[in-house]
């Protein structure tokens, strides 16, 4: 019984051993420990055997049972680890591949120029104003010496609402609401959105301005064309062209447009600057007296002066987009380039 023993572990280690797929070894498995296995069949006759046997016959067989099971446990590791190996070399996993990364939202490029103005006129020692996009008749025109049959109100397509109300236009009223409220010396921008019923490539019917003015006593048109020429400089390049051409506006007297060089042909004349060099990039000028008076400032006492400029059209300037729609239209190709 025991030489039978000591021939069945020595067949099933060799066995074990040359196996290279887990079936065989499960086969070898079932063939020595299963219900009709050789072992299984060893262990159930010692009932047969003479009683003094027993005792020295069980413990053999349990030892080599135990052994075998450990051969068998080992077998099956050792296929599993090859199989893994195996695996890895016919497919391999590159790990040094760049992990999935989430989509990030941008910062809207109308909302990133606005940042970038205001933070220039920041250094310039302006402070930030608001004021309400449903505005009176009063604050967006009349105060600001366009009365009521004054033509200039026809060339702003107003949005009119009930009432004396309308969509503001342009920014300029919070220069009114600011003054009526306090008390020179003024130094503010603001920055909002206006409405003009108006839409192609470069006109949309909500846009962005930027308002800004200086009030005190001894303003003169040179601070103002300090002031706008820092800021071009510092908003454009150092080495940016600027030019001021008098023009017409009912709230400042005198008028200019502010031209730059062109960012595109550097002023030798292309189709974006229609041949002439120079792009407008804002209106300023000497605040009306008309307009102080409105607020309750002498005219007498204080001068200042005030500057309006498009957003979109700076930002189209500065990413050189040719078509303003796409700034709202929400496309997530265009949006995320910023
Ligand atoms: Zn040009």
């Amino acid at each position: 019984m025991l030489d039978r023993l000591k021939e069945i572990e020595e067949r099933a280690l060799a066995q074990l051993k040359d196996s290279r797929r887990k079936e065989e070894v499960l086969r070898i498995k079932g063939s020595l420990l299963g219900k009709e296995g050789e072992l299984t069949r060893i262990i159930r006759s010692i009932k047969d055997l003479p009683r003094e046997k027993r005792a020295e016959v069980g413990r053999e067989i349990n030892l080599t049972k135990e052994r075998i099971e450990e051969a068998i446990k080992a077998a099956l590791e050792t296929i599993e680890k090859e199989e893994l190996k195996r695996r890895l070399k016919e497919a391999p996993v590159d790990i040094t591949l760049p992990g999935r990364r989430l989509p990030l939202g941008s910062i809207h490029p109308v909302t990133q120029i606005i940042d970038e103005i205001v933070d220039i006129f920041h250094g310039l020692g302006f402070s930030v104003e608001g004021g309400p996009e449903v505005e009176e008749d009063y604050y967006n025109f009349e105060a600001l010496n366009m009365p009521k049959d004054h033509p200039a109100r026809d060339m702003q397509d107003t949005f009119y609402l009930e009432g004396d109300r309308l969509l503001r236009t342009h920014t300029s009223p919070v220069q009114i609401r600011v003054m009526e409220r306090e008390t020179p010396p003024l130094k503010v921008i603001a920055p909002g959105k206006a409405y003009r019923r108006d839409s192609d490539v470069s006109h949309t019917p909500m846009f962005h301005q930027v308002e800004g003015f200086m009030v005190d006593k001894g303003v003169s048109f040179s601070h103002l064309k300090g002031v706008l020429t820092t800021f071009l400089h510092a908003f454009f390049s150092p080495q940016t062209p600027v030019r001021f051409r008098p023009s017409f506006f009912p709230f400042t007297e005198p008028s200019a447009e502010v031209d730059i060089g062109c960012l595109i042909c550097s002023g030798k004349g292309c189709r974006v600057c229609k041949g002439s060099g120079w792009l407008e990039v804002m209106g300023a000028g000497m605040i009306h007296p008309a307009v102080f008076r409105a607020v309750g400032y002498d005219p007498e006492e204080v001068t200042g002066f005030a500057f309006g400029m498009g957003v979109e059209r700076l930002a189209m300037l500065r990413f050189q987009i040719n078509d303003i729609r796409l700034f709202f239209e929400n496309d997530i190709r265009f949006l995320s380039q910023f």
